[in-house]
């Protein structure tokens, strides 16, 4: 039966397609801006220059100082380089530190963002932004830095190392598998958080062997566009809220972690969102959710095990402590010894056991 739902769609212009890196300048001026400044990270300022090169005088220039997890610091020189240059537009070319640039421009100048994201990790479809001062990361929501129009071109994703592919892939699955039991969840949400799902699943499983294959990329993009969607329009539970613990306190890297603790969540929210958990082992095509995520990781060879990413054992007992500490919704109730054995399994990188 279908639940009552309350849904707010959020306004962004989406262009998806191989190629769609050349309308660049052409939604720039439909966004009535004329000059935009292109940011990216050190890693990626070759692509950020072409991007800069498409937008011909409507260049601003290429701000190459995107950082993980937005240093108030570097989120200063940017808005400062910004207005130094008389930027009226902001174009974020690459991952979710580059999106997360352009969100803490926007968040202080209004800014109208341009994102053309080069992971799936889906930040470009939702309106929350983190900035990180004093080592601690505050995360907030506000539509001022909602990408005005998001740029999705497989091209630019092609060339994504696998193994970063993958973990990025499995992190965006987390946002849809999170979606599909979410408190403030929706009919229209769920349908693309299945669908985002099945295609990451393709997608990431097609890349085997065949990196640049661009049939298997745009399965991957598609799939991190409904999982970003998702991500953007409801509420997070269990799951989001223990990477934000384990990556903020423990500085672990950001998509390994959604990576090892998804099967582990899965696990433990089964019993009280049996229909979601269903949802989510059809999309995956397997048996269940829980053995189905971590069996596609394995299969994928990414991480499965906290300590194979730099969790270090004693400090598990500080995460359940934090992960308790401020009360979140979450179908199944936070119970302390049920939690603690959560983390050693995902430390350990144990298999989960599935429903059945
Ligand atoms: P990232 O943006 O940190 O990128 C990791 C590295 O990969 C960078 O050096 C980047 O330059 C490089 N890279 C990106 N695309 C590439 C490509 N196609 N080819 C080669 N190298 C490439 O990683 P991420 O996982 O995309 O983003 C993680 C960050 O995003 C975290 O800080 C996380 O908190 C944030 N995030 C925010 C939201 C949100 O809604 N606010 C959502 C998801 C993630």
């Amino acid at each position: 039966m279908i639940r009552d739902f309350i849904f707010t769609a959020q306004p962004s212009r989406v262009v998806f397609g191989r190629g769609s890196l050349q309308r660049l300048a052409q939604e720039v001026q439909a966004l009535g801006a004329r000059r935009a400044l292109v940011l990216c990270t050190p890693q990626q300022v070759e692509i950020a220059e072409t991007a800069s090169a498409l937008l011909g005088e409507a260049s601003a220039g290429v701000f190459g100082g995107a950082e993980m997890h937005v240093p108030i610091e570097s989120a200063r020189l940017a808005r400062q380089y910004a207005s130094k240059v008389g930027a009226d537009c902001a174009i974020a070319i690459g991952g979710g530190s580059t999106v997360g640039l352009g969100k803490a421009i926007a968040l202080e100048s209004g800014l109208p963002i341009v994102a053309v994201p080069t992971t799936y990790a889906g930040s470009e479809m939702t309106p929350i932004y983190g900035i990180t001062e004093d080592g601690v990361k505050k995360t907030g929501r506000d539509l001022r830095v909602l990408p005005r129009t998001v740029l999705y071109d497989p091209e630019l994703s092609a060339h994504l190392p696998v193994p970063m592919s993958v973990v990025s892939g499995i992190n965006a699955i987390a946002h849809a598998a999170e979606g599909l039991y979410a408190q403030d969840g929706n009919p229209v949400m769920s349908l693309m958080a299945e669908e985002g799902i099945r295609a990451l699943a393709r997608g990431l499983r097609g890349i085997q062997g065949a990196a640049a294959d661009i049939s298997s990329r745009t399965d991957c993009l598609y799939g991190a566009w409904l999982c970003g969607s998702v991500l953007g329009h409801v509420g997070m539970a269990l799951h989001h809220k223990l990477c934000h613990t384990l990556g903020g306190s423990f500085n672990l890297p950001h998509a390994e972690t959604h990576t090892v603790v998804l099967p582990h969540a899965l696990a433990y929210n089964a019993p009280a969102a049996p229909n979601a958990i269903e949802r989510i082992a059809a999309a995956l095509g397997a048996m269940d959710a829980a053995t189905g995520v971590f069996d596609l990781a394995r299969e994928l060879g990414a991480p499965t095990a906290l300590r194979d990413i730099g969790m270090p054992r004693d400090g598990l007992g500080r995460v359940l402590e934090l992960a308790l500490a401020n009360p979140y919704w979450n179908p199944r109730a936070l119970e302390a010894d049920a939690l603690a054995r959560l983390l050693d399994q995902a430390w350990s990188g144990e298999r989960p056991e599935g429903r059945v």
